[in-house]
């Protein structure tokens, strides 16, 4: 037995969860929120207990504190030498890391060098691996990258066309993310509905939440995958774009006067589902507004449906035939409304029959929701990346290479 700590470090978060490996079982979770902050907020989740304090959190080296502490003061552990890795969250790994790797001072710097690639969470990363590393200086840490299960990817699949010399010299590619998610969704699908064995299998993973990604799989690995060089690209998602023609950069920055920088932040931060609506990027606030007759709400719907039916396609041709989708994260776990959308949009094509009354029911958990003599059988699946973490984790401690 083993107990293993799964973390991912967001710039002013920190979100944790402590397993007793390999029973997978959760010991407690978590999140620091508002670091950075007077008000910061700790959270724990134990047995049935919730606890919430606002206290000051200036540091994500103060909230590693709060977490380690909060172990000892509620009997979580005995002693912190009980926590034998930590597994950390890292977003971009480049065309460097293909599996998770262990999180030294020589992966740090390449992770460092990344940055560029996700300026948005890589000096977090490394701001959380330090702070643990401080707290705990002899527990082995491991990195666990989002794009690392996108490396099995051909070059005409994460190539862009640009000029060769352009992609060589700056790395400049498809990445894709989610891949943890991703990755667990292929195996435990692969586990559930064809008996473990992963050859001969092509599933599409759709993992639809505030970030929203495809990914088309093949005998257990991916082949082509939606988000891009960042996690911008692919489908619409809460307040991304998705992929754009480019010249749309051109144009709306000559229109408004804005320099990329700027446009860039919009689309990142103030397009897809809460740009088109003016309204909200969650779903429940779209499909309310929808579902009162609201034009505009009613058009964002079918634009993200639209969004994903398209990538559905392109991947149901890339994989030859699928056997069988899934959808998962926020929206594709808990939207009866989106799902069912989205289905709509491709069954006549790809010869599904869905129930649609059962649909309806499903909100976060696994459920087949095809019948008999789908075309291809379609699945709710919820995602659990945190375990992935802590099953890699287990890995290096089982064969000693940590
Ligand atoms: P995620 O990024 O996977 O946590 O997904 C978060 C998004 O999922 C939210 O912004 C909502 O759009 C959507 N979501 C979460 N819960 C629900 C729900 N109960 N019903 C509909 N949509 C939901």
């Amino acid at each position: 037995m083993a107990k293993v700590m799964a973390v991912n470090a967001g710039s002013s978060s920190l979100k944790y969860k402590l397993y007793e490996m390999p029973e997978e079982k959760v010991l407690c979770s978590g999140n620091v929120e508002r670091i950075g902050h007077e008000d910061g907020i700790f959270g724990i989740k134990f047995g049935d207990q919730s606890i919430k304090e606002t206290l000051p959190i200036y540091d994500h080296a103060k909230g590693v504190e709060l977490v380690l502490e909060a172990l000892i003061k509620y009997g979580i552990v005995k002693s912190l030498d009980e926590i034998e890795c930590v597994g950390h969250r890292v977003v971009q790994g480049g065309k460097y890391f293909s599996h998770s790797a262990e999180f030294d001072e020589k992966n740090a710097a390449i992770i460092e060098s990344l940055t560029p690639l996700d300026p948005l969470h890589a000096p977090a990363h490394i701001t959380g691996w330090k702070a643990f590393k401080a707290a705990l200086p002899n527990v082995p840490a491991i990195a666990v990258f989002d794009t690392a299960y996108h490396q099995t990817m051909e070059p005409e699949d994460y190539l862009y066309p640009i000029p060769y010399e352009m992609s060589e010299k700056y790395d400049c590619r498809r990445y894709g993310a989610h891949g943890t998610s991703h990755n667990y969704l292929a195996d435990t699908a692969i586990a559930h509905y064809f008996g473990g064995k992963a050859e001969g299998t092509r599933i599409l993973s759709c993992h639809i939440g505030s970030g929203a990604s495809l990914c088309a799989i093949k005998d257990g690995k991916c082949v082509a995958t939606t988000m891009g060089l960042t996690p911008l690209g692919g489908v619409m998602m809460g307040t991304r774009t998705g992929d754009l023609d480019p010249s749309v950069m051109d144009y709306l920055c000559t229109c408004t006067g804005k320099n990329v920088d700027e446009m860039y932040d919009i689309f990142n931060k103030k397009s897809g589902l809460l740009g088109v609506s003016g309204i909200s990027n969650d779903t429940r606030d779209i499909e309310d507004a929808a579902l009162k007759g609201n034009e505009r709400a009613i058009l964002t719907s079918k634009l993200f449906a639209r969004r994903v039916a398209d990538f559905i396609g392109q991947y149901y041709v890339r994989l030859g035939k699928i056997d069988l989708m899934i959808f998962s994260a926020g929206i594709g776990e808990n939207s009866a409304y989106f799902r069912e959308m989205i289905l709509k949009d491709v069954e006549e094509a790809l010869g599904l029959k869905i129930d649609y009354e059962l649909n309806a029911k499903i909100r976060g958990k696994e459920a087949v929701i095809s019948k008999d003599g789908s075309a291809i059988k379609v699945i709710i699946l919820p995602t659990d990346e945190e375990v992935m973490i802590a099953r890699d984790c287990m890995k290096r401690i089982e064969n000693g290479s940590i």
